[in-house]
């Protein structure tokens, strides 16, 4: 049995040699890229610390193996193990549209109280990219996770709650709202937003980061998004005065001074824009929910596609590392799509625990099995010369790699 790693206000305090993490494999191509991160994982952890440290891993279920297990897609067996051992990852998970059960991803979030959506976003050299210079493309995104239109506080337009919510935004409210218009509330209060802007900006300070930018659409949605932006700074002023100065700030003293994370802000159409034509002047990057969930899959596909992008969602006790594409589920049981996500996320998870050495024994592990070419499918028809490797296969030559270190 392993140990139990402890968290406190957003940190982790405490991580044993042999920590119980939870592993949920996930539906689709879950099992198929789950079983080539392990492996690569393990090998790392073994490589960096010779059997000094070990993770003791746990398996927990959810979605449709849960439901043939547990006839509910989200047992409260698997909740008890992640608010127990406080470390998890998982593969992804199919969400029923339209109807069904409620995104089992969304509902981790809330009952975790998951707030803090990251998804660092790093070329990593030799991966085919639609951009001219990929390589100045380094963001950490921190996208918020428990407001905004995702609340899940909506109502169907013919329905009577519709019908009822309709009714009070025409007669007490003044609003004009059409015949059978579905409902959806767009909360953003300063609570979630300082915690989420406290953490990004810490973020910065602890990894050498030159600046934060708040994206928004405040020039439309005063009150939610423009009150995201007018929030974030506040708490930089409040929270961290001395070690963060606003851009508008700069000319008056000249330059940044040495060390200082600058706090900016961009209008979300524009940072849409920025990223692709500036990527260089761009740091950490803080935004609601909506805004979080289009420009980390649009950041994504500037440094290798969904398949090479890692992720975490993370609060103040828990933090569940997950492979941030979909389920896939074409290509279900076929050793066939990239571990790559799932393998990074692995290293981004071990970087939490403090683990520095071993996750950047991965990275540059998963950089040399790219560099010599011997790649997924997905990766495979974008580049010249190159071998294609099941996931499997992928896994291993990323083992194998880490042995050339
Ligand atoms: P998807 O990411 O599953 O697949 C879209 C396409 O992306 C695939 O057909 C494939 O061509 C490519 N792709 C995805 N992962 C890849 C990989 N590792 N390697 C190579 N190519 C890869 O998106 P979708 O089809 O929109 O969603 C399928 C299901 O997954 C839905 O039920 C959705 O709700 C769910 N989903 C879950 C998560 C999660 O668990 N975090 C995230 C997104 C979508």
């Amino acid at each position: 049995m392993g140990g139990v790693i402890e968290t406190e206000d957003g940190n982790v305090t405490s991580v044993p040699e042999n920590p119980s993490i939870v592993f949920i494999q996930g539906d689709g191509v879950g099992p198929d890229i789950w079983r080539a991160a392990v492996g690569v994982i393990d090998a790392a952890v073994q490589r960096a610390y010779a059997g000094r440290r070990k993770i003791a891993w746990q398996e927990a279920w959810a979605g449709e193996e849960a439901i043939q297990r547990y006839q509910t897609p989200l047992p409260p067996e698997t909740l008890e193990a992640i608010g127990h051992y406080k470390v998890a990852i998982k593969g992804p998970l199919t969400t029923p549209i339209a109807g069904g059960f409620r995104s089992l991803n969304v509902t981790l979030r809330q009952l975790f109280d998951l707030y803090a959506c990251i998804r660092p976003i790093r070329y990593i050299q030799g991966t085919p990219s639609p951009l001219k210079n990929p390589g100045k493309v380094n963001f950490a995104i921190f996208r918020e996770n428990t407001e905004d239109v995702y609340a899940g506080i909506e109502w169907q337009g013919e329905s009577n709650e519709g019908k009822k919510m309709i009714r009070f935004l025409r007669e007490e409210m003044g609003a004009e709202v059409r015949d059978a218009s579905g409902i959806g509330i767009k909360p953003i209060s300063p609570f979630a937003t300082k915690r989420l802007v406290r953490r990004a900006i810490e973020y910065a300070l602890e990894h050498g980061r030159r600046s934060v930018t708040l994206v928004h659409k405040g020039n439309i949605m005063k009150y939610t998004e423009g009150a995201f932006r007018d929030w974030g700074y506040e708490v930089a002023a409040e929270r961290f005065p001395g070690k963060v100065i606003r851009e508008d700030e700069i000319e008056k003293v000249g330059a940044v001074p040495d060390g200082m994370v600058v706090i900016k802000d961009r209008l979300a159409d524009a940072m849409f824009q920025q990223v692709l034509v500036r990527p260089e002047d761009y740091d950490v990057l803080v935004m609601p929910n909506l805004n979080g969930d289009y420009l980390s899959d649009a950041c994504a596909a500037q440094v290798g596609g969904l398949g090479m992008a890692p992720g975490a969602n993370v609060g103040d006790e828990v933090a569940i590392f997950e492979a941030t594409h979909g389920s896939a589920p074409k290509y279900a049981g076929q050793d066939k799509v990239n571990p790559g996500s799932m393998i990074l996320s692995g290293a981004m998870m071990l970087e939490y625990l403090g683990w520095i050495e071993t996750a950047r024994l991965i990275e540059e592990a998963l950089q040399k099995t790219i560099q010599a070419k011997t790649v997924t499918y997905d990766l495979h028809r974008q580049m010249q010369g190159a071998t294609l490797l099941s996931c499997s296969q992928f896994g291993e030559a990323v083992v194998k790699n880490m042995g050339d270190t």
